[in-house]
C-alpha cells in the first residue's frame, strides 16, 4: 500500500517545530496574562454564518478560503478562518453582552484554502487578543502595546516594524469614497479600461490598479487623510499620541486596510523584511460591528491575532530540548530504589527517566548519547549504604551522596 501523505499546506508539530510553535504560545500567554487577558477556546468549527455574515461577501476569505462542510445532519459548518467572528459569537452566546470589557486570548489552529508557500499554510495557528467594550483610544494603544511586548519578549523587537493607519469611522469613509468617485469622473478619459468600468461598481478598486495610466493618476488622487471628520481625526490624534506614552514605536502607511470588512479606526500592522512575501507577522484593528451582527447590543472592539509559523520561523534559537536525569539501577535489586528515585524526582519537578533496558553499559552510552544532564547510578554496594552516585555528564565529574540527598542536589545544579 502507497504511503499516506499529510494533506497540501498541512504540517505536523514533531521535534524542534512543536519546541518553537510551544514558546510563541507560552510567551504570548504569559504576556497577556500580565495585561489581564483571559484565555479562551473555541470550537474549530462553527455555523458558516458566523463567518459569512460578518467577514463581509466580497472579502478573501469568504470568497475563496473557506472550507465549508455540510455534516451529516445536513447543516453548513465551516472550519474556522480566523478566531474574531468566533469570540464574538462566544461572547454573545455566553451571555457576557453585560459584563465589559471583556479581555480574551486565544491560541489554535485555522483553516483557509490558500496555495501553500513559506509561512502560508492551509492549516496555519495564531495566537490572537480581542478587548471587547473598547470604548476608548487608549485601549486601542493598550492592545497593540501587548502584541509589541509579545513580539518584544519572543526577541523579534529588532526585526519588526509597526505600521499604523485610520479607516476612520463610515461618514469619513463615505465622505472619501464620493470624493475619489468624483476625481475619477472628471479625468474618466485617461482612465484604463477596465478601471472604468469598475468606477461605479468599486472605485476603491482603481486605487490598487497596476495600469500605468491610473497609476499617474492616483499621485493627485483625494487622500484620506484630508476626509477625516472632527471625531475620527480626533480619535486618529490621541491613538498617536497613547502610542507614545506606551513607548510604542509606528511608522505610519495609508496602505494598511485589512482584507476583512469589519475595520473602522485603528488599522495595524507587524511587519519584518525576513520572511519574503508572507511579510506580515501580526495584524488587528478596531470593529464595531461584529458583536451586533452576531445577534447582541453594538459593542466596539479592537483586537489582532499573529501567525505562529511565521513568528515560529523568526526565532532566532530554537527552545532547547529539556535535558533529563537518567536514573540506572545497575542491576536488579537496585530496581525499586531506582523507581523511588526517579519519581522523587519527577515529583520534585524535574525532567527524568528510568533506564532499565539491556545492558548497563549500553544503557550509559545511550544516555550519554540522548543529552541528558545528569545519570543517577544506583548500585548494590553503595546501596547497601544508602548512598547513589551522581555523575555531571558535562563537567564529567561525580560523587556519592545519600539517596534522599539526590533532588535536593540536582534541583540546584539544573
Ligand atoms: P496575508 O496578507 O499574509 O494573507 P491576512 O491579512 O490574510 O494575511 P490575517 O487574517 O490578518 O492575515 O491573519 C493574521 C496573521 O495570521 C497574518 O498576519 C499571518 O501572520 C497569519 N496568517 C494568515 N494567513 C496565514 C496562512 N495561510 N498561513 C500562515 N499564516 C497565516
Ligand atoms: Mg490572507
Amino acid at each position: 500500500m502507497s504511503q499516506l501523505q499529510p494533506v497540501r499546506g498541512t504540517h505536523d508539530l514533531i521535534g524542534e517545530t512543536a519546541r518553537r510553535h510551544a514558546h510563541v504560545v507560552d510567551t504570548a500567554r504569559e504576556i497577556a496574562r500580565r495585561y489581564g487577558y483571559e484565555e479562551w477556546a473555541t470550537p474549530i468549527f462553527e455555523d458558516t454564518r458566523v463567518f459569512s455574515r460578518t467577514l463581509g461577501d466580497t472579502s478573501d476569505v469568504v470568497t475563496k478560503e473557506m472550507y465549508t462542510f455540510e455534516d451529516r445532519g445536513g447543516d453548513s459548518l465551516t472550519l474556522r478562518p480566523e478566531g474574531t467572528a468566533a469570540i464574538c459569537r462566544a461572547f454573545v452566546t455566553n451571555g457576557l453582552t453585560q459584563a465589559l470589557p471583556q479581555r480574551v486570548f486565544y491560541q489554535g489552529p485555522m483553516f483557509r484554502y490558500e496555495r501553500p508557500q513559506k509561512g502560508r499554510f492551509r492549516q496555519f495557528h495564531q495566537i490572537g487578543a480581542e478587548l471587547l467594550g473598547a470604548t476608548d483610544p487608549l485601549m486601542d494603544a493598550e492592545t497593540i502595546a501587548m502584541a509589541r511586548d509579545i513580539l518584544v519578549a519572543l526577541g523579534l523587537g529588532g526585526c519588526v516594524t509597526l505600521e499604523l493607519n485610520t479607516l476612520g469611522d463610515v461618514e469619513s469613509r463615505q465622505a472619501w469614497r464620493e470624493a475619489l468617485i468624483a476625481y475619477f469622473r472628471a479625468h474618466e478619459a485617461a482612465l484604463s479600461e477596465e478601471s472604468r468600468l469598475r468606477l461605479d461598481a468599486n472605485p476603491l478598486r482603481i486605487l490598487d490598479s497596476k495600469a500605468p495610466q491610473d497609476r499617474a493618476l492616483l499621485a493627485d488622487a483625494p487622500q484620506f487623510s484630508s476626509y477625516l471628520n472632527a471625531a475620527s481625526a480626533e480619535f486618529w490624534d490621541s491613538l498617536r499620541r497613547h502610542l507614545e506614552r506606551f513607548d510604542v514605536a509606528f511608522v505610519e502607511n495609508p496602505h494598511i486596510v485589512r482584507g476583512l470588512d469589519y475595520y473602522s479606526h485603528t488599522a495595524f500592522e507587524f511587519v519584518t523584511d525576513r520572511l519574503g512575501a508572507q511579510s506580515t507577522v501580526l495584524a488587528g484593528g478596531r470593529y464595531e460591528g461584529l458583536v451586533a451582527q452576531m445577534g447582541g447590543p453594538s459593542t466596539p472592539a479592537i483586537g489582532w491575532a499573529g501567525g505562529i509559523e511565521r513568528l515560529a520561523l523568526l526565532l532566532e534559537n530554537a527552545p532547547e530540548k529539556v535535558a533529563p536525569v537518567a536514573v540506572l539501577p545497575t542491576g536488579e535489586p537496585g530496581l525499586p530504589a531506582a523507581i523511588a528515585t526517579v519519581q522523587a524526582l519527577r515529583h520534585a519537578g524535574l525532567a527524568a527517566s528510568l533506564e532499565t533496558r539491556s545492558s548497563l553499559k549500553k544503557r550509559m552510552e545511550r544516555v550519554v548519547k540522548s543529552g541528558a544532564s545528569h545519570m543517577v547510578l544506583i548500585g548494590e554496594d553503595e546501596l547497601s549504604r544508602n548512598m547513589v552516585t551522581v555523575r555531571d555528564l558535562t563537567t564529567r565529574t561525580q560523587s556519592e551522596m545519600p539517596i534522599d540527598a539526590v533532588a535536593g542536589h540536582l534541583l540546584k545544579a539544573l
